[in-house]
Order: structure tokens, then C-alpha cells, then sequence
């Protein structure tokens, strides 16, 4: 697996030079990471809470730590020290604790709000209207150690690309409307966390600013 030249490959197809590349380093062992490393790559995207852990001192200290699964309220005491942006909160539950920890430790912790936008019904995330409940939440306002950045979401897993553009549509739609809204100070929208080794070339036509690239830079996982 050469590594370098995938993580070449793939940016030289990016349509939007601008939108990150979040090198998604899950199961993939600490020498994978360094090439990335070596070749430029400051982001890394981790789905597991020990595995964080587990990379996080083996690593230079000007990484960016991305938590980008489902993270457990539990959990989040482990990686508050460290982690730079948690791409998946998608309950207020897990929102009021990352707060909280982030207290704890002296720092705004960023995140993502993410949005249920997949037809399938596994997938993780918002839907509107708990969204809406959790805005319309007074307590949604005594928030004070979180800076909510944007949205995340992921689409259908499926060949069909008109459905996948479609739920990207739909949450650049949400995000935009969500702009024109009158939140609170930590809200700051800026971005939209979409796409995939399979599918970062419709999230950027869709306005993507942050893909999440793991088999097409590391290769298949176990
Ligand atoms: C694993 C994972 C990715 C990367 O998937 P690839 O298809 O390997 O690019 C992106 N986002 C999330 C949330 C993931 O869990």
C-alpha cells in the first residue's frame, strides 16, 4: 500500500482544494499514520475512544485529533484533554457532557452536530425535529464549553449517486438555513463534514468542507 501516493491520487481529484482532508486512520497501525504524517497530513479521523488513546502520545503534538463515530456520554472523559473536533454528537444528552468535560479541563471543545440524512435506518444522528427540541431547550443556552461548528452527516450506503447527492443537498440545505437563525454565540457554523473514500466527490459538488477519507488513502480495513 503506498500510502503517499494514494494520498496524492486523492487530492489531486478534490474539487474544492479548500475542503479538509480528514485522513481516517481507524484499525490502521501507527507506522500507516506516520507516512500520512511525513506527507503532510495533520488530521486524523479515529472511530474508537481507546484507540485515540492508544495513538494520541505516539504521535506529534500538532495533530488534529478527530473523533468521527458514535461516541458514548461515558466516554467522553477520555478524550476531552485532547481531541480537536467530535464530528458525531448527536444527542443532548452527549452534547451536555462533552460541556461538562470540557469544563473540567479548562477547554472549548468543538463538535459537530450530526444530522440523520441516510434512508437507512441504522445510522446515527439528528432528525429535525429533535434538533429543533434541543435549540428550543432553555438549558441549550447555559453551554459554555463547547463551540458547535457545524454539521456532520453520512449518506445511504449505496450505488445510487442521485440518492447519496440528494442527502448531501439535504444537509447543506439544513446547514445554510441553520446560518440564518438566531443562536447562541457558541453556535459557529462553518462547517459541513460529508463524504467518504466512496462518495468526497459529490459531497464537494454539494459544498462539503471536511471529508472523512480512509480506504482510498490506507487501503480496505479488516
Ligand atoms: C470509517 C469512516 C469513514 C471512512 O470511510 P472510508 O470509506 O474508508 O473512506 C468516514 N466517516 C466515518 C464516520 C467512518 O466511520
Amino acid at each position: 500500500m503506498d500510502i503517499k501516493a494514494n494520498l496524492e491520487k486523492v487530492k489531486k481529484t478534490f474539487i474544492n482544494q479548500d475542503c479538509l482532508l480528514v485522513a481516517v486512520s481507524k484499525t490502521k497501525p501507527l507506522e500507516d499514520l506516520k507516512v500520512a504524517y511525513s506527507a503532510g497530513i495533520r488530521d486524523f479521523g479515529e472511530n474508537k475512544v481507546q484507540e485515540l488513546q492508544a495513538k494520541q502520545p505516539e504521535m506529534q503534538g500538532d495533530v488534529n485529533w478527530h473523533m468521527i463515530g458514535h461516541l458514548q456520554s461515558n466516554k467522553v472523559k477520555y478524550i476531552a484533554p485532547f481531541i480537536h473536533l467530535i464530528h458525531g454528537v448527536d444527542s443532548f444528552k452527549l452534547l451536555k457532557e462533552i460541556n461538562k468535560q470540557g469544563k473540567k479541563v479548562g477547554r472549548k471543545i468543538n463538535v459537530l452536530l450530526q444530522m440523520h440524512i441516510a434512508e437507512e435506518e441504522s445510522k446515527f444522528g439528528f432528525d429535525s425535529k429533535e434538533l429543533n427540541e434541543m435549540l428550543a431547550n432553555p438549558d441549550f443556552l447555559n453551554l459554555s464549553h463547547v463551540t458547535i461548528q457545524g454539521l456532520m452527516g453520512m449518506a445511504t450506503f449505496t450505488e445510487n449517486k442521485d440518492q447519496v447527492r440528494k442527502e448531501f443537498k439535504g444537509l447543506k440545505t439544513l446547514f445554510e438555513e441553520l446560518k440564518g437563525r438566531d443562536l447562541p454565540g457558541f453556535v459557529q457554523l462553518n462547517d459541513v463534514s460529508m463524504g467518504m473514500s466512496g462518495d468526497y466527490l459529490i459531497a464537494q459538488e454539494e459544498g462539503s468542507t471536511m471529508v472523512r477519507i480512509g480506504s482510498a488513502i490506507f487501503g480496505e480495513r479488516d
